[in-house]
């Protein structure tokens, strides 16, 4: 076995393990990742893929995140919230369709309004989406941004049981060139701690190709996924978005690379953390038109079909070249179906897919943050 055939079967990868992983460019290498990645999928998660759609179901936001198109001070979108009504026929065509589990994602707001919107939502998607193959009715993740302790455990109560908050970075000094003062890593941190405290299995992530970002950055990214009891993780690459700070940032990476780097990542993760849950994000498909696959080739086994009604997707747009803008939902189940198909695997219908992660957890006493 060669150098790096003993680093990609070692049990505990070293942060110098990681670099040398995410720096791989030579053709023969990356298949070398990414064939021991799927091997390594293959045997901790199987070979499934899970769908979660996504509805988005609102673009206002508090938030002033320098990357993201939603920003609040982005004057250029027009904002809005979906009805109680649409996010509910969502919710039934998801059921209808076989999906198992509804992320509900919107911009950040703390008003009590949207609180109780939420709890009331949740509640509702449980009780109305039980079906005969789905007898809990559909799993919902949440993806709301940082809230209150207590907001988390109204949520919880209400039954949603999966929570996606990116880190973003987990480097101090790139989080605070990537977002204004009053956001902190440290409360970020704080949100993850309180998800979990809350009872929520928790999904994290970053963003890869962030000016600025090293290798040793990401690899300390995936040192933090290990260290914690995180069940999920979703991260694609920065991509810029024109009406926002970072628009005018120059991305040192060509695109190929920035590619390749998205996919070593998500390759180091399965390898770092085997056992949880990796999804092959919409903005790789942003990057080339088979992102998603290759995500999925490298080891992801989640993805999310989108739900949010064509009327409004124009204006959560997070990035310049978001795929999937004015597909119908129908369309989008044909052509991610063929996808899936497209890398040999098949979508496990009408279930929630939490990952072995959480049973070992369980099983083992649970870990604390
Ligand atoms: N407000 C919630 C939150 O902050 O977690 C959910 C919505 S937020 C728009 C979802 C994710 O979009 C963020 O965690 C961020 O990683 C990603 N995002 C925003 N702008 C992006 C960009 N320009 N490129 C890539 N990802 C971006």
């Amino acid at each position: 076995m060669n150098a790096l055939g003993a680093i990609l079967h070692k049990t505990e990868l070293t942060r110098d393990d990681l670099v040398l992983l995410l720096g791989l460019r030579d053709p023969v290498e990356t298949a070398c990742l990414r064939a021991r990645a799927q091997e390594v999928m293959r045997a901790q998660v199987g070979d499934s893929v899970f769908y979660r759609g996504i509805i988005e179901l609102s673009n206002v936001c508090a938030c002033d995140c320098n990357y993201c198109g939603i920003r609040a001070s982005n004057g250029k979108v027009e904002r809005f919230t979906l009805s109680e009504a649409e996010v509910m026929d969502g919710a039934a065509w998801c059921a209808e369709a076989g999906y198992g589990s509804l992320v509900l994602q919107a911009g950040e707001r703390g008003d009590p309004g949207f609180r109780d919107l939420i709890a009331r939502l949740v509640r509702r998607i449980r009780a109305e989406s039980v079906r005969p193959g789905l007898p809990q009715g559909l799993g919902i993740t949440l993806s709301l941004g940082e809230q209150p302790l207590e907001t988390y455990r109204l949520w919880r109560a209400a039954g949603a049981h999966r929570y996606l908050l990116r880190i973003e970075t987990t480097d101090p000094d790139l989080f605070a060139r990537i977002h204004p003062e009053a956001q902190t890593l440290a409360a970020r941190r704080q949100a993850l701690a309180d998800l979990a405290a809350a009872g929520f299995l928790v999904g994290t992530g970053v963003m890869i190709g962030i000016p600025g970002q090293t290798l040793e950055m990401l690899a300390d990214d995936i040192l933090f996924f290990r260290g914690h009891p995180i069940d999920m993780i979703g991260m694609g690459p920065w991509l810029a978005h024109d009406d926002t700070p970072m628009g005018a940032w120059t991305q040192p990476l060509a695109p190929a690379e920035h590619l390749q780097l998205s996919l070593n990542m998500i390759a180091a993760v399965r390898l770092a953390c085997p056992d949880l849950n990796i999804a092959a994000t919409t903005a790789l498909q942003a990057m080339v038109p088979d992102g998603r696959e290759r995500g999925l080739a490298h080891g992801a086994n989640v993805t999310m079909p989108n739900l949010t009604p064509v009327h409004a997707r124009g204006n959560y747009k997070l990035y310049e070249g978001k795929p999937c803008m004015d597909e119908a939902r129908e369309e989008c189940r044909g052509c991610l179906m063929g996808r899936v198909a497209s890398v040999g695997r098949t979508v496990a219908l009408n279930q929630w897919g939490d990952p072995p992660a959480f049973a070992r957890r369980t099983a083992e006493g649970e870990s604390s943050w």
